[in-house]
């Protein structure tokens, strides 16, 4: 893989850099980025009880926590590669 492109806001998405609880209908950017990437590299949206995990597919709103891999995101990047 050379490049790869990420589109943001297909669906006319808000987002923001700086998430606080006034932020209820926004998209951390950053946490966005760091999933979109994950899928660049090949891995899946993941659901139910993995909501601390960088690709799960559930909402990211105004949370920061999706900016780092968790252990089951490197998991999987190591089971690929
Ligand atoms: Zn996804």
């Amino acid at each position: 893989m050379r490049e790869a492109d990420v589109r943001f806001d297909t669906a006319d998405h808000d987002f923001t850099n700086k998430p606080t609880a006034s932020c209820s209908n926004k998209y951390d950017v950053r946490s966005v980025g760091t999933h979109e990437a994950g899928h660049v590299f090949g891995l899946k949206d993941i659901y139910g009880a993995h909501d601390n995990l960088t690709m799960c597919g559930s909402s990211i709103l105004y949370s920061t926590r999706a900016r780092t891999l968790a252990k089951g995101d490197v998991l999987g990047l190591r089971n690929i590669y």
